[in-house]
Parts: structure tokens; sequence; C-alpha cells
């Protein structure tokens, strides 16, 4: 076992990104991933940590703008207990509710799980459904990145390297549903074989959906959007053959890959199974 990184505490933001800049720090905030890490039996442990887990910027829940905005060191049970998040965004409640059980919902960080970008991260598929943008920040000041350009591939983010997560921010469109499942071998800790979020306006009458969008994780090197799925029911109304057709093109649009937690078949029937029944269940039939 290597020696314990040595760990930075900052008074603040400013001292935090003059750290990361300075060195090479790397961000621990509840490190339930982190500490994984630092056996350096997966990959190099880190060599000094930098501790933002109590960095007011990063904290609070709170309604802005028709958003909801989300501190990246919110926890998961932060996010079970929050009386807003429940009322606009419920599925967010839902993707915390599966992570890991109750010891790791109350370290576990949003911040920490867009980070560490697994394909596995299971509020990742909630992010890219929601249109989600991430607010990062560095001493060269904010900027803000859609959720669907921050995974650019395996385990890589959007992220330089002397810069924090600082929040999130999940728009509230008018008349927006949201739903997500995950499936894993159990019902708590246990990583994802298949995660969707599905989300769309509906308009009631004839017209159909709109802003459909189809997010996974779990089936590829990173979460991903089903553009080919969500054309199929963009304008559409979640009928039988409709949902048939989407589960058939979602099929056919995954690419995942076999491992030791499930294979590629099982994965692509899953995922559009799972599919099939959010349209049955959004269709009442
Ligand atoms: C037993 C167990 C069960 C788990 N179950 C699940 C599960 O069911 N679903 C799931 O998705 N995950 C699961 N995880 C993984 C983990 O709990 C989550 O990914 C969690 O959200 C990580 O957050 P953290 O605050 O602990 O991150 P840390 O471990 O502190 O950090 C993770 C990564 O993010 C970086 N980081 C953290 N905060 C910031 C920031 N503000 N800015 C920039 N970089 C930052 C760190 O440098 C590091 O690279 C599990 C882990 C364990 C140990």
């Amino acid at each position: 076992m290597p020696p314990e990184p040595p760990i930075e505490i900052p008074a603040g933001l400013a001292e935090a990104y003059a750290l990361l800049a300075a060195a090479r720090h790397v961000p621990i905030a509840g490190g339930t991933d982190l500490m994984v890490r630092i056996t350096g039996e997966i990959g190099e442990p880190p060599e000094r940590l930098l501790d933002v887990s109590r960095i007011p910027e990063l904290e609070g829940i709170s309604l802005e703008a028709g958003a909801l905005v989300l501190g990246a060191r919110t926890t998961y049970s932060e996010i079970r207990r929050s009386a807003l998040i429940r009322e606009h965004l419920p599925a967010l409640v839902e993707a915390a509710a599966t992570i890991g059980a109750a010891q790791i919902q109350n370290r576990g960080t949003l911040g920490g799980n867009i980070a560490n970008a697994s394909p596995a991260g299971d509020s990742l598929p909630v992010l890219l459904a929601t249109d989600a943008e991430i607010v990062v920040g560095s001493a060269r000041g904010e900027r803000t990145v859609a959720a669907a350009e921050f995974f650019p591939a395996y385990r890589q983010t959007a992220l330089a390297p002397d810069e924090l997560i600082l929040r999130v921010r999940l728009p509230l469109p008018a008349g927006r549903e949201v739903r997500f499942r995950k499936v894993g071998t159990r019902r708590a800790q246990a990583i994802s074989k298949v995660v969707v979020a599905v989300s769309w306006r509906g308009h009631g009458g004839t017209a159909g959906w709109s802003d459909v969008r189809v997010a996974l994780g779990s089936v590829a090197a990173t979460p991903i959007r089903a553009t080919a799925t969500e054309a199929v029911l963009e304008g559409a109304h979640p009928t039988p053959e409709v949902a048939d057709r989407a589960a058939e093109t979602l099929a056919a649009e995954l690419r995942p890959i076999d491992d030791v937690r499930s294979t590629a078949e099982y994965r692509r029937a899953v995922a559009a199974r799972v599919l099939h029944r959010i349209l049955r269940d959004a269709g009442g039939w």
C-alpha cells in the first residue's frame, strides 16, 4: 500500500483554485470513488488531495430562473431529502435512492459522480435526459458545459486539471416528464447493468411528444443519448405500435459490451424492454 497522500483543506474557493493551479491536487469530496483508488491497485494513486467537501460555493439546492441548481457537493441523501427536488425532478430522487446504500448516499456527491465519469454512474443519464448544464470554475473564471458534451470518451471529462465542478443546473421546462429505471443484480450496492432515463414534453390532444430524450448508462464507453430512438418518439404518441418501433430501434442502435456484470445481448434486450415498459406506462395501456 502506497503512503497516504497529503490532503489540503482550503479555506475557500480562491485558495482551492490557487492550490489546483500550483500543483496537481486531486479533488476529494465524499471519497467513495477516490478511496478505492488510494491503494494503487486500480491505476495510479493520487499524489496529493484537495478536500472540496467544505467549500460553501459547492453547496446548496435552489430554484433559480426556471432551473434546479445543485451544488457539486450535494450528497444523494440530501437529494433524497430535498422537497424541492422531489417536487420538480422526482426522477433524480429515484436515481439517488438506487445508488449504493445508506453509507454511500450519505458521503457520495453528485459532483463526484460526474467527475468520476463512469459509464455506470447512475445520475448521469438523468443529467443527459434533462439537458443539464455543468458549471465548472478555476482561477481563470467560470464556464458552463452541457452534460451532452461533458463525457467525450471512456472515463474522460471536459474538466481541465485546474478546474472544479461547482454546480449543476437542471432546466425545468413546462410540461416535461422524466422517467428513470436502473437494472442491477439487486436493490442496493449494485453497479448497474443498464440505466435508462427518458424525458419528453406532452401537449395533449393530437400533438405528439416533443423534446424527447432517451439517455442510457452502462451500455457504452460513456453515458449516451440514443438519438435514433429519440427520432422515432419525437412527434409521436406512446401507442403500442410506437413503443414496439422505439424498442426495436433502441436494440439496433445500442452497441454494448460483454463484461463481468452482464452480456451485450442482455443489456440490449433489457434496455429495449425497459423503454417499452416506460412507454406503456406513459400511454396507460
Ligand atoms: C460500495 C459502493 C457502492 C457504490 N454504488 C454506486 C451506485 O450504485 N451508483 C453509482 O453511480 N455510483 C456508485 N458508487 C460510486 C460513488 O459512490 C459515486 O460515484 C459518488 O457519486 C462519488 O462521489 P464522491 O463525492 O464520493 O466522489 P470522490 O470519491 O470524492 O471523487 C470522485 C472523483 O470525482 C472528483 N471530484 C469530486 N468532486 C469534484 C469536484 N467538485 N470537482 C471536480 N472533481 C471532483 C475526484 O477528484 C475523483 O476523481 C459506489 C461506490 C462504492 C464504494
